[in-house]
């Protein structure tokens, strides 16, 4: 008989990645000629729900995008994933989010601005108003996109119902430290766990302190995502260093921490253990780097078990 799967809820933005190939960075008033554009549903919460349904998780994204192009761009993104968007909020007043991803014809090299817009607007009220789907769910996973306030304050609400917190602290921003003790599980990339704990991220060893700092500093399970050398799992009862999976030539990293994170809260909500669900999640970022782009290189369920076979 087939298991009762709880499902995930995910909060993020949604931001239309708009990718301008270019010779040149344009410099303050310069208008630089593009060789190319590219765009594509982003947002790293959009593409870790993306992926969790692609998986087969119950996924509903909680955001807010506008009424306009983009907006529908979005709404479609979600149905064809068959992402839930039941908490999926309209603002009549402001734009969906956007990035502008510059890229270096020669090097590759990226400049990205993101711009949150209307998911900026979501309110503490509109949170608070998925409260019961929240407190049906396997697992809560956000990452630092949206504002600070409205993340602490998902996470505190996710806490007191009793529902495993997974916080992806991505981008490396100001203040995220805050938000350690409400973190059951916290996937910082060596980047973001440097910025959070001002330790080097580039050894295991490194990786098994700056664990610890953010153990001490409340997290109860740090997760380090150590690009091609895999993930590094620690906390009072846990150590395990989960090695990167080699699943064909890599053509493109963008995304992987995504992979990693929607796998990860996949496989929780599948009853995995900890480390069973980092390697799960591992394993879905190790098959999107052979892919090309963010959402679109997001594995299946099948494929995702092959690997692990
Ligand atoms: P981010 O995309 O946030 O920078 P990482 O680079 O740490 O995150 O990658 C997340 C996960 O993706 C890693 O834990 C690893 O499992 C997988 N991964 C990343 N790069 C590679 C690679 N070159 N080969 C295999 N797996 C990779």
């Amino acid at each position: 008989m087939p298991e009762q799967r709880k499902p995930i809820l995910v909060m993020g933005i949604f931001a239309l990645d708009l990718a301008f190939r270019t010779h040149k960075l344009p410099a303050w008033g310069e208008t630089v000629v593009g060789s190319s554009l590219a765009t594509a549903p982003g947002g790293k919460g959009t593409n870790q729900a993306i992926a969790a349904a692609r998986l087969g998780a119950e996924t509903y994204f909680l955001s807010k995008i506008g009424m306009d192009a983009f907006g529908h761009i979005a709404e479609a993104a979600y149905r064809e994933a068959g992402v839930r968007t039941d908490f999926l909020r309209r603002d009549p007043h402001a734009a969906t989010g956007a990035a502008a991803i510059l890229l270096d014809d020669a090097s590759g090299e990226n400049a990205i601005v993101v711009s949150p817009g209307s998911a900026s607007a979501l309110t503490t009220a509109e949170i608070d108003a998925a409260h019961e789907a929240i407190a049906r769910s396997a697992c809560f996973l956000t990452q630092c996109e949206l504002p600070l306030p409205l993340v602490r304050h998902a996470l505190g609400l996710a806490r007191s119902l009793g529902v495993p917190t997974v916080l992806n602290p991505a981008p490396a921003v100001a203040g995220a430290e805050s938000l350690l003790p409400l973190c059951d599980f916290v996937t910082p990339n060596e980047h973001e766990a440097q910025a959070l704990t001002g330790l080097p991220v580039s050894t295991l060893a490194e990786a098994e302190a700056a664990a610890d700092v953010l153990l001490a500093r409340g997290a109860r399970h740090a997760i380090l995502t150590l690009g091609a050398r895999g993930a590094y799992v620690k906390s009072a009862t846990l150590k395990q260093h989960i090695p990167a999976f080699d699943a064909g030539p890599v053509v493109d990293t963008t995304g992987a921490g995504d992979a990693f994170n929607a796998g990860f809260a996949a496989a929780l909500a599948e009853g995995m253990g900890v480390i069973r669900a980092a390697r799960f999640g591992c394993a879905v970022a190790g098959i999107a780097v052979t892919r090309p782009g963010t959402s679109p290189s997001m594995p299946r369920r099948h494929e995702v078990e092959a690997l692990l076979a």
